[in-house]
């Protein structure tokens, strides 16, 4: 697999998120010297999606418009803006919306996640979600038409509640009910779930936990138990589901679809392909990463990393990740911030109210700065937590 001055290795990276930004930005900046390697971007946008900040998108917030070409400008890397519609790993080809059909030797998958809007009936039709930034702008177009009545928020978990946070502290005039399985916090320290708690009270949301939404219809939510709550708009938040695309390309995949790789990032079927972001299942010491942010970043790091060594002739290190925070936000002037144990069990410590939120909007806005010094020094994007003794995989490959 060795690239020799004559060939033109390809490197193809589908999806500019979090993870395949980083991956792209990386094996860039430190090939740029070099013509024997050539990495192409492909994203449906040429903006990037501050996905973390959604529930802003979709309360009428404007947010920063980030240039992934301009971003890219200068690091030779290619930038095609397309929807990919097929992955085939025999011929190592990705075909776009457009019928354009690019070539690659090494492909780097990283089209990340959406809600799951196919598990409950009527999700799929007639909810809304956070998935891009035009499901969040007609969510806010639905909900400036509103006057008065309740917004159901279907999904108790993390996205769940920042949404409904959001939504309460900027729309006085609707009642916000957030529904799920679990209580919004459960698996935060009681300190943080009891802030939490208070703060979603304050803001007059809504909280049912425990229980089960059987169907989503045109102006309701029917429960499990049988009863209806009237709703002028649902919001989707509950669980994520990931592109089909690698599964139908024959790559091993979990039972969730997303891509099983190895140590170092490459499928388990397919070592010609490393997947990274929401859009993997990357084993560590206390399990399989579930997908974030901070997690998403080094993840894609690691993966240029990996190209790299396997292009010299090295073996690729094991990739280890540790978790080390949950931020939250609750409104714009609120937040809870958990610090967790690697294995993202959390600790006793707190950050609460503005400090907290001054804490998550340095933490949201961080990874764009991040993306442009990384341009610069690529090694400034390569540290992160390892998780020490939980990252630790005893038959690792
Ligand atoms: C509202 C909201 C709030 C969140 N808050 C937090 C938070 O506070 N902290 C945290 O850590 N995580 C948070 N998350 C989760 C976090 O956003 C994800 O874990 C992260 O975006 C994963 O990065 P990624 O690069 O794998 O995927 P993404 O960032 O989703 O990027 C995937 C990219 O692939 C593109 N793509 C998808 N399909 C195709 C296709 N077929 N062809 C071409 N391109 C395609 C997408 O357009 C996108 O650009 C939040 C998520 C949401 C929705």
């Amino acid at each position: 697999m060795n690239a020799t001055a004559t060939q033109q290795h390809k490197v193809l990276v589908l999806g500019a998120g979090y993870a395949g930004l980083s991956a792209a930005i990386q094996l860039a900046a430190r090939t740029r010297k070099r013509g024997n390697l050539r990495v192409t971007l492909v994203n449906p946008y040429d903006t990037f999606t501050e996905r973390l900040r959604l529930h802003m998108t979709a309360t009428g917030q404007e947010t920063a418009e980030m240039n992934i070409p301009g971003l890219l400008d200068g690091t030779g890397t290619g930038f095609v803006r397309g929807w990919v519609t097929a992955v085939d790993a025999e011929t190592k080809t990705v075909r776009i919306d457009d019928d354009r059909v690019l070539r690659y030797d090494t492909l780097v998958y990283g089209l990340g996640s959406i809600a799951n809007t196919v598990a409950v009936p009527g999700v799929d039709n007639h909810a809304y979600t956070l998935d891009s930034p035009e499901d969040a702008a007609i969510l806010a177009d639905r909900l400036t038409r509103l006057d008065g009545g309740t917004v159901v928020v279907g999904g108790s978990g993390l996205t769940g509640v920042e949404a409904a946070a959001e939504i309460a502290e900027r729309h006085p005039e609707l009642e916000v009910v957030l529904l799920g399985r679990q209580e919004p916090g459960a698996s935060m320290h009681p300190k943080a779930k009891a802030y939490m708690d208070a703060a979603l009270a304050r803001l007059g949301v809504r909280v049912r936990s425990g229980v089960e939404v059987a169907k989503v219809l045109p102006g309701s939510v029917e429960l499990a138990d049988g009863s209806s709550i009237p709703a002028g708009a649902v919001l989707w938040t509950s669980g994520t589901r990931v592109s089909p695309l690698a599964a139908a390309a024959g790559l091993t995949v979990d039972e969730r679809g997303r891509v099983v790789t190895d140590s170092a990032l490459r499928s388990v079927s397919h070592p010609d392909v490393y997947a990274v972001g929401d859009a993997a299942a990357i084993r560590q010491g206390y399990g399989v990463m579930h997908g974030t942010c901070q997690g998403g970043m080094p993840t894609g790091v690691h993966a240029a990393l990996s190209i790299l060594r396997v292009l010299a002739g090295k073996e690729p290190k094991p990739f280890r990740f540790g978790y080390y925070h949950t931020p939250v936000s609750l409104g714009r002037n609120d937040a809870v911030v958990q610090f967790t144990h690697p294995d993202d069990s959390p600790r006793r410590i707190v950050l609460t109210g503005k400090r907290a939120a001054k804490y998550k909007e340095t933490v949201t806005a961080a990874p764009w700065p991040t993306f442009a010094r990384m341009k610069k020094m690529p090694a400034s994007g390569a540290f992160w937590p390892h998780g020490g003794r939980y990252t630790r995989i005893r038959s690792a490959k």
